[in-house]
């Protein structure tokens, strides 16, 4: 029989491994945390995130996104909170498009039990993986007791996480590279809860962002009638978390700066002490796989921060990827994974790129009026000439367009746009025949 070994159950080993068992291998999986299942998720990190259409497809090809879609929430348009309680809405794409709030730990849970359901997959909970052999694929795992597993020689798939074991070891070879980036800012959970009768507080088909310049803090939807938060915040500097010592600073800075949350949160004072802030990294590193038996897939390989809302659906990707491949050249391994390493990590760095400047038009353009008109803008001549443009955040979030190519259409575009946004009066002619007529030429 095929065998694999997959490292880490995450969110994207769990669907990894959902597909290689769909191909007929026994898969063993090793987790290095307990099952949540059955003592409870704790990941640790953001408790919902958004599922947009790369992460579908692949769901597709395992067979569950009918089961998501149920439980999913979507996410038509952005609504920004203003200082003084004013809110302005922006539509993420055209009518119907959406990205959707789901539970990571639900939707972990439900690649995990669909794996196992195949009959082919073995997964060993508190098994963290210690040691690898990078040429021939065997690894050893400690259990819980500080126990040592072997595992032989075989193909290998870490998805093992922004940290992962696997790639420590690549790092040690020969040429080798890689690179780690925490960026300035960290980021520190909180919780609307649900109104009476589960009735949700804020819009509830939206992702609600309150951009203050050089931060912010968001919002998405949980099926309760909740909402998550999620404050992005610098670690030092006048306005950071060094700068909000006491539970009285924090709740003070708040009532200022997201009075509107704040009022939604009675218990704000708890969850600021009980909630941990946490870093947020970017990890780059090259080649992701080793002598055609161990590759890495997923946060494993390209680590990026969250505001693209990319990262999990990157990963989805990576999988996809592997599987068109696989179509290619069948299931040669030698060949498919250097190839998959060739094709996709252009892709991790042209994501991790776009996430960080995401980041600067969430925190800070949408809250300004000449950002949303130049998306009207964009919106309207897209709308009228679909084959001459589509705007950036629809190439990375509708479509399956290449990341790298995305994003070098993406620079092109807003090349074109400052130059459209410097037309006197363009707040009055933005749908001009005058406007118009210089982005076909641009275009052409
Ligand atoms: P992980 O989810 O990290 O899973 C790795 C697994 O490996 C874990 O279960 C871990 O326990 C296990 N493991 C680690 N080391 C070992 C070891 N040595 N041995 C055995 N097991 C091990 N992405 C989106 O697409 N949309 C979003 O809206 C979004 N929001 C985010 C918000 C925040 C605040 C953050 C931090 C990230 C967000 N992401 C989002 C990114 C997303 O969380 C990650 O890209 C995704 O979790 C990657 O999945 P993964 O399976 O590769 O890694």
């Amino acid at each position: 029989m095929k065998k694999a070994t997959v490292v880490g159950a995450g969110l994207v080993g769990s669907l990894w491994t959902a597909l290689l068992a769909k191909r007929g291998y026994r898969v063993d999986v090793y987790e290095r945390r307990t099952d949540s299942r059955k003592a409870g998720y704790a990941g640790g990190r953001s408790i919902n995130l958004a599922l947009s259409h790369r992460g579908w497809k692949a769901l597709e090809l395992a067979g569950l996104k009918e089961a998501i879609e149920k439980e999913a929430i979507p996410m038509t348009h952005r609504v920004m909170h203003g200082v003084d309680g004013s809110l302005v809405r922006q539509p993420y794409g055209k009518d119907g498009q959406a990205i959707y709030s789901v539970s990571r730990g639900g939707l972990n849970e439900s690649l995990m039990t669909l794996a196992e359901q195949s009959g082919n997959v073995h997964l060993h909970f508190a098994h963290k993986c210690v040691d690898v052999d990078l040429k021939t694929g065997a690894a050893t795992f400690e259990d819980g007791t500080g126990q040592a597993h072997e595992v032989p020689p075989g193909l290998l798939f870490a998805t093992d996480g922004a940290y992962s074991a696997i790639r420590s070891a690549m790092i040690k070879t020969d040429r080798y590279q890689y690179q780690q980036e925490y960026i300035d800012h960290g980021y520190k959970e909180l919780h609307i809860p649900a109104g009476p009768d589960g009735a949700f507080l804020m819009e509830k088909n939206a992702l609600h962002i309150w951009p203050r310049g050089g931060y912010m803090l968001i919002a998405l939807p949980n099926p309760d009638g909740s909402f998550t938060l999620t404050l992005f915040f610098a670690w030092e500097g006048p306005e950071s978390f060094a700068s909000l010592p006491t539970t009285d600073d924090a709740e003070a800075f708040f009532a200022r700066i997201f009075p509107d949350a704040l009022a939604m949160m009675p218990n704000f004072r708890e969850q600021w002490e009980t909630n941990p802030s946490s870093s947020l990294v970017i990890m780059r590193c090259d080649p992701w796989q080793f002598n055609g038996t161990v590759a890495l897939v997923g946060d494993a390989a390209h680590a990026i921060v969250p505001f693209y809302g990319q990262g999990m659906n990157a990963g989805f990707e990576d999988c996809t990827a592997l599987e068109d491949l696989l179509q290619i050249h069948g299931e040669d391994w030698p060949t498919v994974l250097p190839e998959y390493s060739r094709v996709r990590k252009p892709n991790g760095d042209a994501i991790a790129e776009l996430a960080l400047l995401n980041f600067i038009e969430m925190r800070d353009l949408v809250g300004k009026p000449e950002f949303l008109l130049q998306k009207k803008i964009e919106a309207w001549f897209s709308e009228k000439h679909p084959d001459r443009w589509t705007p950036l955040y629809t190439q990375v979030t509708f479509s399956h367009t290449p990341y790298a190519e995305a994003l070098a259409n993406g620079k092109r575009q807003e090349a074109i746009m400052r130059e459209v946004m410097a037309l006197p009066n363009i707040a009055v002619r933005w749908n001009s025949e005058e406007v118009e007529a210089l982005l076909l030429e641009r275009t052409a």
